[in-house]
C-alpha cells in the first residue's frame, strides 16, 4: 500500500487526537470526539471533500485505488505515440488475482457495455489527471432544465469560481491561440463565427507557461503537439493531486492511501460505516486485506464505480437502507465525438489542451456545446454534447462483479439529430467531408447512477442511510447541461461540503 506523507501524518493524528475536531452540520449534536470520515476516490470530487474535510480539522482517509503518478521526465505517461500497458486499467478482481492473474494500474479504465463504452480515470487525481483539461460552465438555461433544484446564481457566483481559483485555471492566451500548432483551434473559431455560434475560451487546467516553454523548444513538446490525454508529460497538466488533494494532506488531517481499492461498505450497527478494501501492487496483487470504519463516507468514485459500490453493497445485504433508485437517471453526457476533414488545416500536430469551445443555438430546444478536441493528426475533432433524451440504469453482476449499463443508444432521438444537424451545418460552412463514426459509441463523460432529488438528497446524502454522502458525477443527471461535466462536478461538490461543514459556507 503507497501512501502520501505518512510519517507526517502519523506525528500529527497524535496531536490531532487531543482536539475537538469540528463537527459537521449533520453531526449529532453535542458529541464532542474526533470525528472520522472516508473518502472514496480522489478525483474531483473526492479532492474537493478532502480538502474540506481537512480544512475542517476532520480525520479523513481517502482510499484511491489507482497509482500515484509524478511527473520524473518526458517518459512518465504513456503518449497517442507511445501508447502502453500504462494506458489501461487492467487489474483483475481479487478471485483472479488470487488465482494468479494479474494487470496493470493504468491510468483509464473502459467498461464495456452494449451500446457505449464509458471511459474514467484510475489514477490518484481521477479524471483530472486524463482529462482534456477544460473546465467550462454550463450556460443557465441548460443547467436549470438539467438541474432545477439547485441555484445558478449561488453556483455562477461562489463555487464555480472556486473551483478555478483552487484549480489555478485559465483561458488560452492570445500569443499561444496565436501560435503555430494552434493553426487547427483558429480554423474552428473561423467556422464558428461565420455561422453565427456563439466562441467561447473557457478556463482551462494547464500551465500555459510551461506551454509556452515547449512552444519556444526549451522542453520537450507534449501539450503544445496534443500529447496530453493520458496526462501530460511536460507536467503543464494542473491536476488535483497538485491542488486540492496537497492542500488537503498539508493539512495534516488527511491521509491518502494509493493502490488501495474499496470492496464493500458495510452500515456499523451504532452508526457509521465499516469499508472493506484490499492494498494491490500495481499488477494486482494482493498487499493487505483490511477493515475501516468510520462516522462519515463520501463515496467519490465517479459515476460508474460508486453506482457500484452502492449496487454491490446492497446486493451483499451490507447496505440495507432501502432506495431502490441506486443505479437509475444514468446517461452519456449526450456526449458525441464527431470528426470531419478540413480544406483549410496545415499537416501536423494540433496544439493542444481542448480549450476553445462554440455553442449552436438553432435548435432552441436543444443547444448543442462542440468542445473542439486537438488531436496529433490532420483531422478537425469535435465533441458536440446535447441534453440527452435517453437516461439509462446501471446494474450490478455478481458473476462478473462488475457493473452492467442499460441504456438504448440515443439514435434518433431530438437530442441526438440536434447534434448531427449542428455538425452538418458546421461541415457544409467549411467545405470539409464528414468522417465516419470516430471512436463511435465512446463516452468520456458517464453521469449519474445516484442523481440528487432522487436517490439522494441536494446535499448528496443517499435515500434511507445517514451519513453517506455521495459527492462524485453519480449525482448529476445523465448530463452536465451540454458541457464536458468536470467544473460542474467540483463546484456542485464544493456546494455540498460548504453546507455540510459549517462555517465554510
Ligand atoms: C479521456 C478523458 C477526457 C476528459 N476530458 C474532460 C474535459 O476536458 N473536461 C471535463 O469537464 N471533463 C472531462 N472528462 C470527464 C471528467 O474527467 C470526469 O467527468 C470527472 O473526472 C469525474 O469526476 P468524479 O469526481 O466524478 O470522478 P473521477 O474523477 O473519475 O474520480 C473517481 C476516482 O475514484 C477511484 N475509484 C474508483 N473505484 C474505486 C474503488 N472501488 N476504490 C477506490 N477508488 C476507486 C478512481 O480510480 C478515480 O480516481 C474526461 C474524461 C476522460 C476519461
Amino acid at each position: 500500500m503507497a501512501t502520501i506523507n505518512r510519517r507526517n501524518f502519523l506525528r500529527r493524528t497524535s496531536l490531532l487526537a487531543a482536539a475537538t475536531a469540528l463537527p459537521m452540520g449533520c453531526s449529532d449534536g453535542n458529541d464532542q470526539r474526533t470525528r472520522t470520515a472516508i473518502v472514496i476516490g480522489s478525483g474531483f470530487a473526492g479532492s474537493v471533500a478532502a480538502l474540506r474535510l481537512g480544512l475542517a480539522g476532520i480525520h479523513t482517509t481517502v482510499l484511491e485505488r489507482g497509482r500515484l503518478w509524478t511527473v520524473a521526465g518526458p517518459d512518465t505517461f504513456p503518449t497517442t505515440g507511445n501508447f502502453d500497458h500504462r494506458s489501461s486499467w487492467t487489474i483483475p478482481g481479487a478471485e483472479a488475482a488470487a488465482a494468479g492473474q494479474r494487470g496493470y494500474a493504468g491510468l483509464l479504465e473502459n467498461i464495456v457495455g452494449d451500446n457505449v463504452t464509458a471511459v474514467c480515470g484510475a489514477c490518484v487525481g481521477g479524471g483530472s489527471l486524463v482529462y482534456g483539461g477544460v473546465l467550462i460552465q454550463p450556460q443557465r438555461d441548460v443547467f436549470e432544465s438539467v438541474l432545477p433544484f439547485l441555484s445558478y446564481d449561488e453556483m455562477d457566483a461562489v463555487y464555480y469560481p472556486r473551483v478555478i481559483r483552487e484549480i489555478g485555471a485559465s483561458p488560452i492566451p492570445d500569443d499561444v491561440l496565436g501560435s503555430t500548432t494552434y493553426q487547427a483551434h483558429r480554423e474552428f473559431l473561423d467556422d464558428a463565427a461565420a455561422l453565427g455560434f456563439e466562441q467561447l475560451r473557457p478556463n482551462t487546467s494547464f500551465d500555459w507557461d510551461i506551454i509556452r516553454r515547449e512552444i519556444a523548444g526549451e522542453i520537450p513538446a507534449a501539450a503544445s503537439v496534443s500529447e496530453y490525454a493520458f496526462g501530460c508529460n511536460s507536467d503543464a497538466k494542473l491536476s488535483t493531486d497538485k491542488n486540492y488533494l496537497k492542500r488537503a494532506i498539508a493539512t495534516g488531517a488527511v491521509e491518502l492511501r494509493s493502490l488501495t481499492e474499496v470492496e464493500i461498505l458495510r452500515e456499523r450497527a451504532g452508526g457509521g460505516y465499516t469499508v472493506v478494501c484490499r492494498a494491490i501492487t500495481d499488477e494486482g496483487g494482493l498487499v493487505e486485506r483490511y477493515e475501516l470504519d468510520a462516522d462519515y463516507v463520501f463515496l467519490a468514485a465517479g459515476s460508474m464505480n460508486t453506482s457500484k459500490l452502492l449496487l454491490k453493497s446492497q446486493d451483499a445485504g451490507e447496505l440495507r437502507g432501502a432506495n431502490d433508485r441506486v443505479g437509475a437517471g444514468w446517461g452519456t453526457n449526450g456526449d458525441q465525438l464527431l470528426a470531419q476533414s478540413h480544406p483549410g488545416l496545415q499537416p501536423g500536430p494540433q496544439g493542444g489542451p481542448a480549450c476553445i469551445a462554440a455553442v449552436d443555438r438553432t435548435d432552441a430546444n436543444y443547444p448543442v456545446t462542440f468542445m473542439h478536441s486537438p488531436v496529433a493528426f490532420g483531422i478537425q475533432l469535435q465533441l458536440a454534447m446535447s441534453v440527452p433524451d435517453e437516461l439509462g440504469r446501471l446494474r450490478y453482476d455478481p458473476d462478473s462483479d462488475g457493473v452492467v449499463i442499460d441504456w438504448a443508444a440515443d439514435t434518433g432521438t431530438p437530442s441526438e439529430q440536434a447534434r448531427v444537424a449542428s455538425y452538418q451545418r458546421l461541415v457544409r460552412g467549411n467545405g470539409g467531408a464528414a468522417l465516419p463514426d470516430f471512436l463511435g459509441g465512446t463516452i468520456w463523460h458517464p453521469l449519474g447512477g445516484a442523481p440528487m432529488n432522487d436517490a439522494c438528497d441536494a446535499l448528496g446524502q443517499l435515500y434511507g442511510y445517514r451519513n453517506l454522502f455521495v459527492v462524485d458525477g453519480s449525482l448529476l443527471p445523465g448530463s452536465a447541461g451540454a458541457v464536458n461535466p468536470a467544473l460542474t462536478i467540483a463546484a456542485n461538490a464544493e456546494r455540498i461540503m460548504a453546507a455540510l461543514i459549517p462555517g465554510l459556507a
